[in-house]
């Protein structure tokens, strides 16, 4: 038994969701508490505190509420008695907000989202163990300076490297190349490896009017010119391979770099990093020396929330740059 408590914070998602035989369909239905209360095995762990902080599905998320969710997370670790927290949300975009808890906290204290691919009614939900693990992990003191986590069917992603592959398995969460950081056993939390990247970006608030566009061939500059015209303050394309695009797509991105709109480019692939190699029209080469910023390793919706924050801190095309090239 550890000495100290973990606040549960709850969002929402399948995991607090519930059929409803009226509607025939399923809600929104089942508080944190209630959650928490279905996980008897928690008592053994550790005392746990239940916070409603909101009950949405997670694609009626925002990056507003995300930012909001993060400062409360770190209001509630300031008191010493918190050891961790854990946050329930759905699995749908649970990645983005992981990733936006990751650059954003000021708390080392662990972190943990948790979800579930069953809601509450299946057969076998998911959600009772998910949530024992994350708790258990959130308790853990090997678990301190990681990083924010996703904690799903036994393993531990870090926030970073985390994305959900299949659309209804509960095995759902991988981290492609590296694997999980470590997992959560019958008798104690097991970590493997460390994450590197320990980048931040602590604001108050972030720019929401940031897009990602996927590319696929043949595609011109349709969509981009919209933005452009739309007056976005950041645009994110998903290339292909490591990080070339149709040519029809440049006169776009070239007019967002001419009208100052800061454009990265990341690659659609799994892994790997966009890199200047190719010199053709189109590729990450000309793409850079136009002023594209080349976004690493990350996938294009954990980019575009990375540019949301990085622009409250600068619209200084070589200085957003710099919170790329980590
Ligand atoms: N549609 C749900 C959500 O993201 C999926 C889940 O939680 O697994 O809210």
């Amino acid at each position: 038994m550890s000495i100290g408590k973990v606040i549960v914070m709850a969002t929402g998602g399948t995991i607090a969701m519930r059929y409803d035989p009226v509607r025939k369909g399923v809600f929104p239905a089942v508080t944190g508490q209630e959650l928490v209360e279905a996980v008897p095995p928690l008592a053994q762990v550790c005392p746990v505190e239940v916070h409603e902080f909101c009950n949405i599905p997670s694609t009626h998320m925002s990056p507003e509420i995300m930012l909001k969710l993060s400062q409360k997370v770190d209001e509630v670790l300031k008191n010493t008695e918190v050891l961790g927290v854990v946050v329930t949300h759905g699995t749908d975009t649970i990645e983005e907000t992981a990733y936006l808890l990751n650059l954003s906290l000021k708390t080392t204290k662990p972190v943990c989202l948790v979800g579930a691919m069953r809601n509450s009614s299946d057969i076998s939900p998911d959600g009772p163990k998910n949530i024992l693990c994350a708790v258990k992990t959130a308790a853990c003191p090997q678990a301190v300076g990681k990083g924010v986590f996703i904690v799903m069917n036994e393993e531990i992603h870090s926030a970073v490297e985390a994305t959900k592959t299949h659309a209804a398995n509960p095995n759902t969460f991988k981290s492609p190349f590296w694997g999980p950081l470590g997992y959560v056993d019958e008798d104690r939390v097991i970590f493997r490896r460390e994450l590197i990247n320990k980048q931040k970006i602590i604001t108050d608030h972030l720019v929401e009017d940031v897009y990602l566009i996927k590319l696929t061939t043949g595609t011109d500059d349709f969509l981009i010119q919209a933005l452009v015209d739309k007056k976005v303050k950041g645009i994110v394309i998903e290339g292909m391979g490591r990080g070339n695009i149709p040519p029809k797509v440049v006169p776009g991105i070239r007019r967002a770099r001419a009208e100052g709109i800061p454009v990265v480019l990341v690659t659609r692939t799994l892994g790997g990093r966009v890199l200047k190699g190719y010199g053709y029209e189109g590729a990450a080469k000309p793409l850079s020396e136009m002023g594209v910023i080349l976004g690493g390793e990350i996938s294009g919706q954990k980019a575009r929330i990375k540019l949301m924050l990085a622009l409250s801190q600068t619209n200084d095309n070589l200085k957003l740059t710099k919170y790329f090239d980590d």
